[in-house]
């Protein structure tokens, strides 16, 4: 599998995700990310709400066992209303896809977004 250089988003998709995210705030989000691996970056088209996926405050998961096997699902981005950017031990044991996108409070441009690969490497995120 060709090796990860870092995640990318459209303008306007980085964009609706994180108003999304304020939106929601002080709730966790969880969506699912699809999009296409281009020279080593894997370009974000489109974020998708997971089936099942449970929303409360501080915490929300979703079974990987009632996705279909869907290899258009790249990985999922989650949001973190306390502002970190760290995965945590809990994050890493629940990695579906190639990438993880974590979002941060306040949630305005890309210094509040990171991205991990399965490793726990963080990959750099491009917008254009
Ligand atoms: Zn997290």
């Amino acid at each position: 599998m060709e090796k990860l250089r870092g995640v990318g988003f459209p303008a306007e998709v980085l964009e609706g995700l994180l108003a999304y995210a304020r939106h929601m705030h002080p709730r966790e989000i969880l969506l699912l990310l699809r999009g296409k691996i281009s020279e080593g970056i894997l370009w974000i088209k489109e974020f998708l709400i997971p089936p099942f996926a449970v929303h409360s405050e501080g915490f929300s998961s979703f079974s990987p066992w009632f996705l279909p096997l869907d290899p258009s699902i790249a990985g999922t981005v989650h949001s973190h209303p306390s502002g970190s950017l760290k995965p945590s031990v809990e994050d890493l044991n629940h990695f579906y896809g190639r990438v993880m996108v974590i979002v941060a409070h306040p949630y305005h441009s890309e210094s509040d977004t990171a991205a991990y690969s399965k490793d726990g490497r963080r990959l750099p995120v491009i917008t254009k």
